[in-house]
C-alpha cells in the first residue's frame, strides 16, 4: 500500500456493499464520502451472499492480494442471508480478512450523541465517551480446538484460548498510545485473570509493563464481569478500555445499547499503516431488509472512523456533529422512534454537512 498519508497519490477504499441492509447503508456511506472527500477513489466489489450462491466465490485470493496491496481502507456493509445458514461466506470475507490482513485491532468508539438515547437514567454525552480496543486476532477466535467422539455420550469438545505476547502487547500499545494522542487520562484493561490464570497472567504483566511507559495516564484493571457492571453504573469512569477479543465482543455490544443502539455503533478493524477494514457493527438484519428503513447513522459514523484512518479527523469531527444534530431534532428512522426512510435521515445529516 502507497503512503497516502504523505500524498504520494488518491486513497483508495474498496466498497462492499455484502447482503440485506448493509446494500442499503452503503449506498448512503457512499454518498457521503463521495460529499466530503471526492478526491477518494473508490471502487465496488461484487461479494456477499449472491455472489456466493452464483459463482460458490466469497474471497477470491486475487481481490484478497489486490486489497492488501493496492487499496488503503474496505468499506463492508454487512453480511449474512437465511439462504446461506453456514454463513461461509461472511466467515470467509469478514474473518478471513481480520485474520489474513492482521487487522489486530478492533476499535470501537462507544460515544452517547443523544442524552435521550441513552437507557441509564441520568447519564449524558459525557458521561458515556469511551473507546475500546479489542484484540482482533487471537483468543477464541482462532479456530483451535476439535471435537473426539462426538455425537455419542461420551462427547468431548475443546476450544483453545490463545494469547501471545507479541499480541497482546500490540493491543495493550494500541491503547495507550491513543489515549495519548488523544489526551485521555485513563486507560481500563480487562480481564478474567482470577479464573483464566495464563493468559489473564500474560495480559496482566504485559499490561503493567507498557503503562510504566505512560506515567501521565492513569491505568487500571477490572475483572470482565466487574466491567460489565460498572460500565452500566458509572460508565462515566471509563475513557480507554482495552481487552481481549471474547470479552471485547461482549462488551462493546453492552456498549452499543449504552450509545443509543445497534443503528448507532461503528468499528473499525484496524493495523495502523496498511490496509483497513471499517464497518457497522449492525448485521444484514434481513427482516428489515429491502424496505428502506434501516437507520443509515452508524454507517456514517463508520465512514467517519474511515476517513480518520485515511488522515482527515476532522471529518470524523463534522460527521459525528452532523449526526448528533439530525438526532436532537428527532430526523430518525423507525427503529428510533423515527418515521424516515434510510434516505430522509441520509439527506437530513448531509443537510448538516
Ligand atoms: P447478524 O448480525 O447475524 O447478521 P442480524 O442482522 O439479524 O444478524 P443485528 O445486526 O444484531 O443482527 O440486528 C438485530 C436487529 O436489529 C435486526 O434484525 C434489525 O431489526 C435491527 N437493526 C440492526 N441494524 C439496524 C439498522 N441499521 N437500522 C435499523 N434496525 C436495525
Amino acid at each position: 500500500m502507497v503512503d497516502v498519508q504523505a500524498g504520494a497519490r488518491a486513497p483508495r477504499v474498496a466498497v462492499v456493499p455484502g447482503d440485506g441492509i448493509g446494500q442499503e447503508v452503503i449506498a448512503e456511506g457512499v454518498r457521503l464520502i463521495q460529499a466530503l472527500a471526492p478526491d477518494v477513489e473508490l471502487e465496488w466489489f461484487d461479494l456477499g451472499a449472491e455472489r456466493y450462491l452464483r459463482d460458490k466465490v466469497t474471497l477470491p485470493d486475487d481481490v484478497f492480494a489486490r486489497w492488501r496491496d493496492e487499496f488503503d481502507a474496505v468499506f463492508l456493509g454487512a453480511l449474512g442471508d437465511p439462504r446461506v445458514p453456514s454463513n461461509v461466506h461472511a466467515k470467509d470475507i469478514l474473518l478471513g480478512s481480520r485474520f489474513r490482513l492482521d487487522l489486530f485491532i478492533n476499535q470501537r468508539p462507544i460515544q452517547l450523541l443523544d442524552p435521550r438515547r441513552c437507557p441509564l437514567k441520568g447519564k449524558g454525552p459525557d458521561d458515556v465517551n469511551m473507546m475500546v480496543f479489542r484484540e482482533n486476532t487471537e483468543d477464541l477466535y482462532t479456530g483451535v480446538g476439535g471435537t473426539f467422539k462426538e455425537g455419542t455420550a461420551d462427547e468431548v469438545a475443546q476450544e483453545l484460548c490463545i494469547a501471545t505476547r507479541k499480541g497482546v502487547e500490540r493491543i495493550v500499545r494500541a491503547a495507550f498510545a491513543w489515549a495519548r494522542a488523544h489526551g485521555k487520562t485513563r486507560v481500563c484493561m480487562s480481564d478474567k485473570s482470577n479464573a483464566m490464570r495464563f493468559t489473564g497472567g500474560l495480559w496482566q504483566r504485559v499490561f503493567k509493563a507498557v503503562a510504566a511507559e505512560y506515567p501521565e495516564i492513569q491505568a487500571s484493571h477490572l475483572y470482565v464481569d466487574v466491567l460489565a457492571m460498572e460500565m452500566v453504573r458509572a460508565p462515566e469512569r471509563f475513557e480507554v478500555i482495552v481487552t481481549s477479543n471474547l470479552f471485547g465482543d461482549i462488551i462493546t455490544d453492552l456498549g452499543a445499547i449504552l450509545q443509543g443502539g445497534i443503528g448507532l455503533a461503528c468499528s473499525g478493524n484496524i493495523h495502523p499503516g496498511r490496509v483497513s477494514l471499517f464497518e457497522p457493527v449492525h448485521g444484514s438484519a434481513p427482516d428489515i431488509a429491502g424496505k428502506g428503513i434501516a437507520n443509515p447513522m452508524a454507517t456514517f459514523l463508520t465512514a467517519g472512523q474511515l476517513l480518520s484512518h485515511l488522515g482527515r479527523p476532522a471529518l470524523e469531527a463534522q460527521i459525528q456533529a452532523a449526526v448528533r444534530g439530525a438526532l436532537l431534532a428527532d430526523e430518525v428512522t423507525p427503529e428510533l422512534g423515527g418515521t424516515l426512510s434510510t434516505r430522509a435521515v441520509a439527506d437530513a445529516v448531509l443537510g448538516r454537512l
